[in-house]
């Protein structure tokens, strides 16, 4: 049963292997995993309806001798300590099945989440830009407890229901064999009526969790953007598209509450008793059976009561965890283009760069980077200038496989970085993205984010090299400070200098800085310079910038627009040569004045 995953760039060992070829062999797969439980929940349910059933069965027995005309009250106590009995070890059995379905329930929770974690995990970038993170949520969150849900009370009523379905089918024929009737009916028409209940349910709870993802996805959006809703006083647009959201998923639920309301099998019980009731009393006049039969046969036809009423729910909870499971299923089978390639080539990197005819395009649009070609040896600093859009970050994505090349090659110490084991290419690669996230967690922390076991001394040591230590002991907590969701408590300059240190910490042999965007003090613009500097040192660097002191010092400039290297060289050759280059330079010496005196000066 065991199938392997599906390709991942990096994959957690997960110890049981589920079968996903199916979202009902997905779930079944899950299940299988706690045979014990399973059993558990079997006999819990089998007994439970057995001793349901010696209730009517007994009272039969009883009556029988109660209408004689000298009954033995011996046998009447019997019957009733029976009775007793019966229902202490029903009891029992019924903790069984419930306990037993309550572990499973629970047991399945928490292994899809870890199982879908794990998957997300190892999902591409092309996959989670194209991913909206509400859905996501809703799935890890709701969906993942429907599957709870689904097992207990859901699949547990119906199994524990099933064995109330049989025991009146298999007993009536003891009384009478014509008494198979209406059991046998009933049992046909509720299968058949369950049957058309769950095809008109499953479109209906299908669009309960569909909306209820678009519900969190445009909930997490305008939270996650609050700060643009409310610069644009947006606040009332974005109220009426969330009403409008929460009365699509009011919708669906009520359209499930519809299909509920007109569950078949209620009227069907109705008739299986009355119709039963004549057919008894016919054959008691006929004085085929006693009065005894009569009312066992009366209470074996109780028993389906309780499979009808709780499968008005158990099926609806059935049929939202079978919509859940295919959504989780969808989500975790998402083929991701990328692999870890586990068995591929691990060493350490010296620093050489190759780019070679590397085409690339976002998903099946056009080009977004054409022709790319250039070295860059060990230890050099390169830096990519050219206007917004021209695919700058782009460019640098390709280094460390966030995407792959649509063509040409891109080389690292002469390996392709496709041929290159995913862990051995990123841990040695840092990119400092233009917007740095930090993690709500301490500042010591956000720094150790790639080193997890590194000292203070160490995260002192990195903070220090990135000028980011003063600045962090003038917090209130120094470097136990928590940092807000997004580290919105720090300003774009100390961001950028704590990501710095977290790259001083990992020691990466390729460093990639996305600087373009940051705006910030001539004061912080030196301590920052002085960190890149520091940074740049002894490694292979990648500079996004329009900071005319650091394209300057670059070992080689290349200028992007439109997607192509229109010029590409050190300083010097290209204020010579290049004519794009010299706009640039023109365009960008004006407001950066300040800083040539402080390139004069170094
Ligand atoms: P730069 O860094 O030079 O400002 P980018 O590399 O960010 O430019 O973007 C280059 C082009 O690729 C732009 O036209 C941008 O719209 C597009 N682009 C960037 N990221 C994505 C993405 N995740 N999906 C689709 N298109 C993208």
């Amino acid at each position: 049963m065991a199938i392997p995953s599906s390709a991942s760039e990096f994959l957690v060992a997960d110890t049981y292997t589920y079968d996903r070829r199916s979202t009902n062999r997905w779930i079944v797969s899950h299940i299988l995993r706690y045979k014990f439980v399973l059993v558990r929940i079997l006999i819990g349910a089998w007994g439970n309806a057995a001793c349901n059933f010696a209730v009517p069965a007994l009272i039969g027995v009883a009556f029988n001798e109660m209408v004689k005309p000298a009954p033995d009250l011996n046998v009447v106590a019997l019957c009733a300590l029976a009775i007793v009995i019966s229902q202490l070890v029903r009891g029992t059995l019924m903790f069984m099945r419930n306990f037993g379905s309550e572990t499973m329930g629970q047991r399945i929770e928490r292994d899809t989440r870890a199982e879908l974690y794990a998957s997300l995990l190892g999902k591409s970038m092309t996959f989670h830009g194209l991913q909206t993170v509400g859905d996501t949520m809703a799935r890890a969150t709701n969906d993942v407890h429907e599957l709870n849900l689904m097992f207990s009370p859901g699949i547990n009523t119906i199994i524990g229901s099933m064995m109330f379905l049989l025991f009146p089918v298999f007993t009536s024929p003891t009384i009478h064999p014509q008494l198979l009737l209406s059991p046998a009916l009933f049992v046909i028409g509720y299968f058949l009526s369950i049957r058309f209940y769950s095809s008109q349910l499953k479109p209906a709870t299908e669009a309960v969790r569909e909306r209820f993802g678009a519900l969190n996805s445009g909930l997490a959006e305008a939270i996650d953007g609050i700060e643009t809703v409310k610069a644009a006083s947006q606040e009332k647009q974005e109220l009426s598209a969330f009403n409008r959201r929460a009365t699509a998923v009011r919708d669906a639920f009520v359209g499930q509450s519809d299909i509920e309301a007109r569950f078949i099998p209620l009227l069907l019980l109705g008739l299986a008793e009355g119709t039963g009731f004549l057919h008894a009393i016919i054959l008691f006049r006929a004085g085929q059976i006693n009065v005894g039969g009569v009312v066992a046969y009366m209470g074996a036809l109780q028993m389906f009561g309780f499979p009808t009423w709780v499968s008005l729910f158990g099926f609806s909870q059935l049929s939202l965890g079978l919509a859940a499971a295919a959504r989780i299923r969808q989500l975790i089978e998402t083929e991701t283009e990328l692999d870890q390639n586990i068995a591929g080539h691990n060493a350490a990197i010296q620093g050489t760069v190759q780019f070679e005819n590397v085409g690339f395009g976002y998903r099946d649009g056009a080009e977004t980077l054409h022709n790319i070609n250039f070295t860059v040896k060990p230890g050099q600093t390169v830096a990519i200038v050219g206007q917004t859009g021209a695919g700058k970050s782009t460019l640098i994505k390709l280094l460390n496989r966030t995407y792959d090349v649509r063509s040409g090659r891109v080389w690292i110490d002469s390996v392709d970085v496709r041929d290159w084991t995913m862990e051995a290419l990123r841990s040695q690669i840092s990119i400092i993205e233009q917007d740095v996230f930090l993690f709500s967690r301490t500042v010591a922390e956000n720094i150790a984010f790639g080193l997890p076991g590194a000292t203070q001394a160490q995260i002192e040591t990195a903070a220090r090299a990135a000028q980011a230590h003063e600045f962090i002991l003038n917090f209130k907590d120094g470097y136990q400070t928590i940092v807000g969701e997004r580290g919105v408590t720090l300003s774009g300059g100390q961001r950028q200098r704590l990501a710095l240190a977290r790259a001083f910490l990992t020691d990466p042999r390729i460093l990639v800085l996305d600087d373009s965007t940051s705006a910030i003090d001539s004061a912080t613009e030196d301590q920052i310079q002085r960190a890149i500097l520091n940074a740049a040192r002894g490694r292979t660097t990648f500079l996004i910038t329009h900071r005319l002191s650091q394209i300057r010092w670059a070992d080689l400039i290349l200028v992007l627009r439109g997607g192509q290297i229109v010029a590409a060289g050190a300083h010097a050759d290209l204020m010579r040569t290049s004519e794009s280059y010299r706009r640039i330079f023109a365009a960008t010496a004006e407001p950066f004045a300040a800083e040539n005196l402080s390139v004069a000066a170094r």
